[in-house]
């Protein structure tokens, strides 16, 4: 049904034959009446076709015109299979850089412009600001300080002696236990397992490096073999592969305290006439806004978040570079630490849970490989997971940026100006 111009595009020429709209109307009839589900056009279809085929039908149903959705240029033969189903087009997200920032990491090592996806006006300029900041001063320090994709299965024993039993059979088994995951994947490897009790509820929360991976699905199907094996060693039932304490995109103060994905930690020193010439304060009043926003509001609103604003340099580079989106909440518990040093003042952002990864997921979706690339990270590193480590450091050189600039407009009163200027419609 699709000639080649719309292939690739996704564009609708309107140029079909009355064979193709009447095969069309009468699949759109199909899905009326319920003989074809919405999700079982692609086994009738070519996957541009079934989007099209779907998009129009929706029109229909709905009454909106969907042609801009219906334009985009990814190659949608890998994405119906493993990133969306249902599939009727794509949304566009801005994307802006800023930069370029320095980074002196234990990966990351030179200059890089960072790819920022947001509607947010304001946001690059302001990121752009603090990475001119980083660059002026020598770079951002940046550190993996863990490594650890988890998936923690619950299970439920007979009583708090039985539970208590399955943590000793694990830690005796542990190597069986390792051999059966690492049998899943060529990649991954199970790096600790940690078992928690709640009366007869057990948790046994398997961390693994999954290298160039964020790990998700990894982690998830190595976790079931392990799972089973639990169960059947020790009797317990086995209740959910996924118990909550792994914690999964949920706000969860295990994810801070052990880290989980990668946990990455990004630094920089500023000079009193740095901070002046950029930020147009000082070290003092920098040290106070953070002391009193970050630290003691952070700590009154009962926030897991002692910063400012670092989950919008995450969520922005993660929709860019194909992340799982929903794994920003994870960006939102960074703390931002500001020290007095004899030149200036020392700021660090600390993220303990990053889940980043340069293969699978959404990284291979051509526009976001597209980000990786201009980055230098895309695919896998050599050796493996050095590109993953790469990229969190590079994003935690970010929102060191983010964090600076938002401080530093805090700090001179400059918040509600820029916002006025850049962002308003
Ligand atoms: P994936 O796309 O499922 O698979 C990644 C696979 O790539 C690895 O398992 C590995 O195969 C292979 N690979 C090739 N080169 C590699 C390298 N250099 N380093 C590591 N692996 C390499 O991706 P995933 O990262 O495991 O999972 C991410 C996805 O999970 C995202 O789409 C996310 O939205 C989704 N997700 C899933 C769950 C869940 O519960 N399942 C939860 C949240 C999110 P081998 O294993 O064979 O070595």
């Amino acid at each position: 049904m699709a000639d080649d111009a719309e292939r690739r595009t996704g564009k609708d020429s309107g140029a079909k034959s009355g064979h193709d709209k009447d095969r069309e109307t009468i699949i759109h009839n199909r899905l009326r009446d319920g003989t074809l589900k919405i999700y079982e056009l692609e086994k009738e279809l070519s996957p541009i076709d079934a989007i099209r085929v779907r998009r129009g039908f929706i029109e229909q149903e709905t009454g909106a015109t969907l042609k801009n959705i219906g334009i985009f240029s990814i190659d949608v033969e890998r994405v119906v299979k493993r990133n969306c189903e249902n599939m009727i087009g794509t949304v566009q997200v801005p994307l802006g850089v800023a930069g370029p920032v320095l980074v002196n990491g234990g990966y990351a090592t030179g200059n890089y412009w960072l790819p920022l996806a947001t509607t947010e006006g304001a946001l690059v300029a302001s990121v752009n600001r603090g990475c001119s900041a980083i660059t002026k001063a020598g770079g951002a320090e940046a550190r993996i300080l863990h490594d650890g994709m988890t998936r923690a299965p619950v299970f439920a024993a007979d009583s708090i002696i039985h539970a208590a039993q399955v943590g000793d059979w694990v830690k005796v088994h542990r190597d069986e236990l390792k051999a059966a995951a690492e049998s899943t994947t060529s990649h991954g490897k199970l790096t600790d397992i940690v078992t928690f009790v709640a009366g007869t509820s057990v948790f046994v929360r398997l961390e693994f490096d999954t290298k160039d991976a964020m790990g998700m699905n990894m982690v998830t199907i190595a976790s079931a073999k392990v799972a089973d094996m639990i169960a059947q060693g020790t009797g317990v039932r086995l209740i959910a592969l996924s118990g909550n304490m792994c914690t999964d995109k949920k706000p969860a103060a295990i994810n801070g305290i052990m880290g989980r994905g990668r946990s990455v930690v990004a630094g920089v020193a500023l000079s009193h006439r740095l901070i002046k010439e950029v930020f147009k304060t000082d070290a003092k009043t920098l040290f106070e806004v953070n002391y009193r926003k970050n630290l003691v509001g952070s700590a009154r609103a009962g926030s897991m978040g002692f910063n400012a604003h670092a989950v919008n340099v995450v969520a922005a580079m993660f929709i860019a570079c194909g992340q799982d989106a929903a794994h920003a909440i994870d960006g939102s518990t960074c703390i931002t630490t500001v020290d007095f040093t004899d030149t200036g003042v020392y700021v660090a952002v600390t993220l303990p849970s990053l889940p980043v990864g340069t293969v699978g997921g959404g990284t291979g979706i051509d526009t976001q490989q597209e980000c990786l690339k201009l980055l230098g990270v895309a695919g896998s590193g050599r050796p493996p997971g050095t590109n993953a480590k790469k990229l969190a450091e590079i994003i935690g050189a970010g929102v060191l940026a983010g964090e600076l600039s938002l401080l530093g407009a805090l700090a001179a009163q400059h918040l509600a100006r820029a916002h006025q200027q850049l962002g308003r419609g």
